[in-house]
């Protein structure tokens, strides 16, 4: 391809509330377009030869390990939401819309529903199982936030995948397989990513592991062991439970007044107390389905800090959002010295698993200025739940090692289903006794899109993209330095056809434009090799150019050929 025949509308201008190194170099090497700055992006001609080469690497791993592409409708019935009993629960991000015939569908923000149609429909007998069937397909979910790109958009571009087994044991194999494909694709991408314990959020399920590119910039914060492999999202990540070498304070139960004590660290300054010892209260309104709501009080050690994600799903809820001092007055709550030992009507209560059979605590008396101490947990019986956030420092529950926050980009996620969609939505098979059961499911996912800006996050520099070999829109860049002089054409011609030949994807940058702003180009577009075509040639040399690096030598332009082919052909 040339420069001259092909849209690379590059620019030096920094891109509006662009932050991250992706998000502006995609934008000014001209590989994406945003579209009214809201999570919505134009994929340029650059763009998509780099989404259509990741999308490649993701099919060929994919078809070796067995699995079989399909493309479903992106617009998808609602009907099939209200089946599965996601219709409610997915929230706003879900778009929903009518058509002409008041017919309700959403855009299909993930497909385990409309998946399992299609197996429903064509699927009989345990013979046919099991299936591995996945798509590379537009996905659209109306995030609160959209931002950084490609990294978080509102219509982005997903590898989706479900596995269908007539057993937990055969499900629990294809997820292994799919857990070492993910590792062939992300390594083939030039990638370094870490396998992580994840969450399993509103798609439910239980066994699920997230794929993190390390990266400064990644949103999530991940858990990592220094002595051993366990790696955790810290929505998820569990540590040795924490004690304290400090006494406990010893009081026999009563209340006590303690002035002007509404936080953990003036509680703990009154008494003289290790914060292990409070009981830290944290109100949340949990969101259920139809608009229903409810208040709960979380209750951890004060030393401990709570896990909104753990959280949640402790009390099986949409979502959790702050309460205020006067939601909390108007129901007889008192903020700054709420306690989970007062019985309040319509209020739950859950306790951290650190506190149980715990004793010589001292929590809020709901009332304001007092506490009560000489609290015991010993033997009460409550709802106990993992609620509190791991920190650094703390030890690994797998070998004792030290624990260390990391930061990464999700790029894959995989889960063990079980049959949380197959048996609403009757997707049943007849076993050898012909005896109808509903499908063991997995679901595999990876963020096609969100992978270009991944890519850029680990390989770029000052100057731009540092695209790796599997991801490049091109392999070859070849730098006319003075469009006018004939022998620096002929060189450059007889180059790109023998490149091209040899299956060299190659773009020729043929622009009457001043050296210094084509160079500029080839450093922010960051295709791995340039062959620069200057001056030099009168003496028979030409430069050749590593972008990673940017690491130059001068070659002899009659060797020119034999020494791309060693670069660029060779594995
Ligand atoms: P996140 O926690 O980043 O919001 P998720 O856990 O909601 O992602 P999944 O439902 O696991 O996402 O979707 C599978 C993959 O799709 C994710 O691992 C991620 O790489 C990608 N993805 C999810 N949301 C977006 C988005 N808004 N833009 C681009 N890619 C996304
Ligand atoms: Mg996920």
């Amino acid at each position: 391809m040339r420069m001259t025949k092909m849209l690379v509308p590059t620019s030096k201008e920094i891109p509006n509330e662009a932050t991250l190194p992706s998000h502006i170099y995609l934008i000014r090497g001209g590989f994406i377009q945003s579209v009214g700055g809201s999570g919505l992006y134009n994929f340029l001609p650059l763009g998509k030869r780099v989404l259509d080469r990741i999308a490649k690497v993701v099919k060929e791993e994919l078809d070796m390990a067995g699995c079989q592409e399909v493309s479903l409708s992106f617009v998808t019935p609602s009907s099939l939401w209200e089946e599965s009993g996601r219709f409610e629960k997915y929230g706003k991000e879900l778009l929903r819309f009518k058509d002409r015939k008041e017919n309700d569908f959403v855009l299909g923000p993930t497909h385990e529903e409309m998946m399992v149609n299609l197996v429903r429909q064509s699927v009989r007998s345990y013979k046919e199982l099991p299936l591995n069937l996945y798509q590379i397909n537009l996905k659209f979910r109306d995030e609160i936030r959209p931002r950084f790109g490609l990294m978080r958009g509102r219509e982005f571009v997903m590898k989706d995948g479900y596995s269908f087994h007539i057993s937990h044991e055969d499900m629990k194999r294809e997820f292994d397989l799919m857990e070492e494909t993910y590792k062939k694709i992300f390594t083939r991408l030039g990638l370094a990513f870490r396998v992580v314990e994840a969450d399993s959020g509103a798609i439910g399920g239980s066994g699920s592991k997230e794929f993190m590119v390390l990266a400064r910039s990644g949103e999530d914060t991940i858990v990592v062991c220094e002595s051993c492999e366990y790696g955790a999202n810290i929505e998820a990540a569990i540590s040795k439970p924490t004690e304290t070498q400090s006494e406990p304070p010893q009081a026999k139960f009563a209340k006590f007044h303690t002035p002007d004590t509404k936080t953990i660290e003036a509680l703990s300054a009154f008494f003289h107390v290790d914060p292990f010892y409070l009981i830290k209260t944290v109100a949340k309104r949990a969101l259920y389905d139809d608009g229903v709501s409810k208040i709960v009080l979380f209750a951890l050690r004060g030393s401990d800090t709570l896990q909104e994600v753990k959280a949640c799903n402790a009390v099986n809820a949409n979502d959790l959002i702050d309460v205020s001092e006067e939601e909390l007055e108007a129901i007889g709550l008192v903020a700054g010295y709420m306690g989970p030992t007062v019985v309040v009507e319509g209020v739950s209560v859950v306790y951290d698993n650190g506190l149980r059979d715990a004793k010589a605590l001292i929590c809020g008396a709901n009332e304001k200025d007092f506490h009560f101490v000489g609290i015991s947990l010993v033997g009460v019986e409550a709802i106990f739940s993992d609620l509190r956030a791991v920190q650094e420092g703390e030890r690994c529950n797998c070998c004792g090692g030290r624990l260390t926050y990391t930061k990464g980009i999700e790029v894959g996620h995989i889960f063990q289903l079980g049959t949380r969609y197959s048996k609403p939505l009757g997707a049943n098979f007849l076993d050898e006794n012909g005896k109808s059961v509903p499908m063991v499911m997995g679901t595999y996912g990876i963020g096609v899109s969100r992978l270009l800006a991944a890519i850029i996050e680990q390989h770029h520099d000052e100057n731009g993209c540092v695209w790796s070999k599997a991801s490049a829109p091109f392999e070859l860049y070849i730098l006319i330095s003075n469009v006018k002089d004939e022998a620096q054409i002929a060189l450059a011609e007889s180059l790109y056809t023998a490149m091209r030949e040899i299956g060299v994807e190659v773009l020729l940058d043929d622009r009457k434009d001043r050296f210094g702003a084509k160079m500029n180009d080839y450093e922010l577009l960051g295709i791995p090799y340039a062959v620069v075509i200057g001056k030099k040639l009168s003496e028979g040399v030409v430069e050749c150019i590593m972008r990673k690096g940017l690491i130059k030598e001068d070659v002899a332009s009659d060797a020119i050929i034999d020494y791309l082919k060693v670069r660029l052909l060779s594995c």
